[in-house]
């Protein structure tokens, strides 16, 4: 039996429907959420950006033998003159791929290539540049190598029966290469997560249809598949639903037999024709907060349940950029920590403000920005203009959001703040 949602918020200290938070409603949402259950097995290029479902530990080590990590010469560090030149005669070569020559006698040095395995005995490896040749032997100049040089251990990269990859990782690129110097072609992968979004609202039309006065096109249903999409969750798209009770008791209950998740917009600010949040009381247990943060203040969340089924509900804002910053703020986590991952926090700069920027405390604020380098290699953020909840022009001029945390008050000139950026490496 889950918790009621008065027995998590009565955990929370200083939990305030009417003014909640970010970092509460956070924790909230942390304590309701399930998770996965049921896992696959997917071929290594399948498994891009799925989450690992159990410890990945390694059946081999790897290397697999000390080898080399240069093209020169293999030889023994205790033949090495510590006060002049060395001359050691050449026997040999060793190949990447060869089985190694048998041992060498004092003395003598071998040609080696790159990942070839050292042969016995030998423990340095001089890199060919350093060397000259005289006849049958190698000069090696004086002062150049320490014992182990360029030589690559067996078991470095990764140890026999040593965790590899950890449960809950979210597998990027060098995951894959990993998995593949492992000889591994298959690995298990929590299920993709099923969510369903829709937008709420008799104003909406969507594309491809006239726009009579007074009515926008849908676009939060683009910026919610957009972003589920970038975060590789199943989406089952349930289209415009109107602002009418039999209508969204239809949706709600086709995405809570369907989904995992729910993602609405719209419907949930206190507007007369918003039946929304009726419907959504009536079909679950739904809480309607007014977050601390702009943009985004109202929003629901809850479980809404269809027969034996249920899915966890996000009723999001209906402004364009409220929409975005709160799926930012609360449903990216959550969404990632239900299909099993292990949710980092995301990385963050520190940029000097290049203009001063109005800020109450007592709430979170997400201000678009454009965060640049200066030549002496300090990041600066320059917000976009108007910072209106419905400018969706300000997300896509932007490449971060400042993050105003809660206390905060008025930043000048110069001061530093929190970006997070849109995009990362992998
Ligand atoms: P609401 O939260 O339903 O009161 O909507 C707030 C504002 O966002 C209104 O101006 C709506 O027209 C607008 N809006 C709501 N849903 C969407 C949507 N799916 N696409 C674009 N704008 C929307
Ligand atoms: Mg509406």
């Amino acid at each position: 039996m889950n918790p009621t949602f008065e027995a998590i918020a009565a955990r929370l200290d200083g939990y305030d429907p009417q003014a909640l938070r970010v970092e509460l409603a956070q924790q909230f949402i942390k304590a309701l959420l399930p998770l996965p259950q049921e896992t696959e097995k997917l071929g290594l290029r399948a498994a891009l950006g799925r989450v690992l479902a159990a410890d990945l530990i390694s059946p081999l080590q790897v290397p697999a033998a000390d080898n080399s990590a240069m093209d020169g010469y293999a030889l023994r560090a205790s033949d090495l003159l510590p006060g002049g030149q060395t001359r050691l005669r050449l026997a040999g070569t060793s190949l990447a791929g060869a089985v190694p020559s048998a041992a060498l006698a004092p003395g003598h040095c071998q040609r080696i290539m790159t990942g070839a395995l050292m042969p016995p005995g030998l423990d340095t490896v001089v890199p060919q540049e350093f060397t000259q040749r005289d006849g049958e032997f190698v000069v090696i100049p004086a002062g150049l190598l320490r014992a182990g040089d360029n030589r690559r251990l067996a078991g470095e990269d990764l140890a026999l029966g040593s965790v590899a990859l950890a449960a809950g990782r979210v597998l990027k690129p060098a995951d894959l290469g990993l998995l593949a110097s492992l000889g591994l072609a298959e690995v298990v992968v929590w299920r993709r997560l099923r969510v369903a979004i829709m937008s709420t609202g008799d104003e909406l039309r969507g594309l491809g249809e006239p726009l009579p006065p007074g009515c926008v096109y849908d676009s939060n249903r683009y910026t919610m598949w957009a972003m589920l999409e970038r975060l590789g969750v199943e989406i089952i798209d349930l289209g415009i639903v109107r602002d009418q009770p039999e209508a969204l008791r239809e949706a709600f209950g086709r995405a809570a037999q369907q989904a995992d998740a729910i993602i609405s917009s719209g419907g949930v600010s206190v507007g007369e024709a918003d039946h929304t949040k009726r419907v959504m009381a009536e079909l679950g247990e739904v809480l309607f907060w007014r977050i601390a943060m702009r943009p985004g203040r109202p929003m629901a969340i809850g479980r809404i349940r269809s027969g034996e089924k249920s899915a966890l509900l996000f009723g999001l804002p209906g402004n364009p950029v409220a929409v975005m910053v709160t799926f930012y703020a609360f449903v990216r986590d959550a969404l990632l920590r239900m299909s099993g991952a292990n949710s980092e926090p995301m990385p963050m700069l520190r940029a000097a403000s290049t203009g001063a920027l109005r800020k109450k405390a007592g709430r979170t604020e997400y201000q678009r920005g454009v965060v640049t380098r200066r030549p002496d290699g300090q990041w600066q953020v320059a917000i976009t203009g108007n910072q209106g909840s419905g400018i969706l022009s300000s997300m896509c001029q932007a490449n971060g959001l400042v993050l105003l945390g809660h206390e905060q008050g008025d930043v000048a000139t110069g001061d530093f703040v929190d970006v997070l950026p849109f995009d990362g490496l992998m």
